[in-house]
């Protein structure tokens, strides 16, 4: 029998598009990491149920501590265990939750959410827990930057809020002394939050959000949370701010860069 090159090339082509498509199933299957049972190792503290796997670790001393202090920080009393993934790959992260991220705070299967991170301490997705089951999250600008205004580190016993370890005001400081300062215009919404580099949206958010709990409190601050929703408009964003601040988020936000022009360490 003769078989015409034409044919070869038509079973060649369907092979191979049928082994492209089983890839991309797989893929879209979410990867194999069973985290259920890959993550054995179970630890139980006074706020947290950590889950690793079996030769990975968590600061717990140091997560007790900084929990102790956040909710007092946010007068907020919170009884429930916060159940913890520690990962160890951005990878993992994403084969479970969809989400490409280092740390995230995501919904299980029973309905509550959890923290999955690759990280050994996590105090910035604590703050998105918390503050999210209390008071509800709110748009980005607001929803980061809490989180960064309130990531802290021990500091000669002492929990300082930082940006991964930089004074977030002198970050912000700089990117306005160099015309790098997103305009609140194009930080209220998160589509247009999230077309910016967060290596300056979550220093600068964190630091314009410290300036308003430190100048009006945390109270006002969770009243505004509390009204908000994740999603609102710029208008909404905009009348919601002035229904409790009783300003403008526009002069707010010029206050906050006199601050910053005149902070030092
Ligand atoms: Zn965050």
């Amino acid at each position: 029998m003769v078989i015409k090159s034409s044919t070869i090339f038509f079973f060649t082509a369907l092979i191979l598009i049928s082994f492209f498509i089983l890839l991309i199933l797989i893929d879209k299957k979410g990867g194999n990491y069973d985290f259920t049972k890959n993550l054995e190792k179970r630890i139980s503290s006074a706020h947290f149920v950590y889950f690793m796997e079996r030769d990975d670790k968590v600061d717990t001393v140091f997560q007790e501590e900084y929990f102790e202090w956040l909710l007092n920080q946010l007068k907020i009393e919170y009884n429930e265990k916060i159940v913890y993934y520690k990962l160890k790959t951005r990878k993992q992260i994403q084969e479970i939750t969809g989400i490409e991220a280092n740390a995230c705070v995501y919904q299980q299967d029973s309905g509550s959410y959890a923290i999955y991170t690759i990280l050994p301490i996590d105090n910035h997705e604590c703050v998105h827990l918390v503050l999210g089951k209390n008071t509800g999250s709110p748009p980005q600008l607001f929803n980061e930057g809490a989180a960064v205004a309130y990531q802290a580190y021990l500091v000669d016993n002492k929990f300082i809020p930082s940006w991964n370890g930089d004074d977030f005001h002198i970050l912000a400081r700089d990117y306005y002394f160099n015309n790098n300062l997103p305009t609140i215009d194009s930080l209220l919404t998160n589509d247009s939050f999230w077309r910016i580099d967060p290596e300056i949206t979550y220093p600068v958010t964190g630091s314009f959000i410290r300036y308003l709990i430190d100048t009006f409190g945390i109270d006002q601050f969770k009243e505004f949370v509390y009204i908000s929703d994740f999603f609102d408009s710029d208008s909404t964003i905009r009348t919601n701010f002035h229904s409790v601040y009783n300003n403008k988020i526009d002069s707010a936000w010029n206050e906050w860069i006199g601050f910053i022009e005149q902070y030092s360490m």
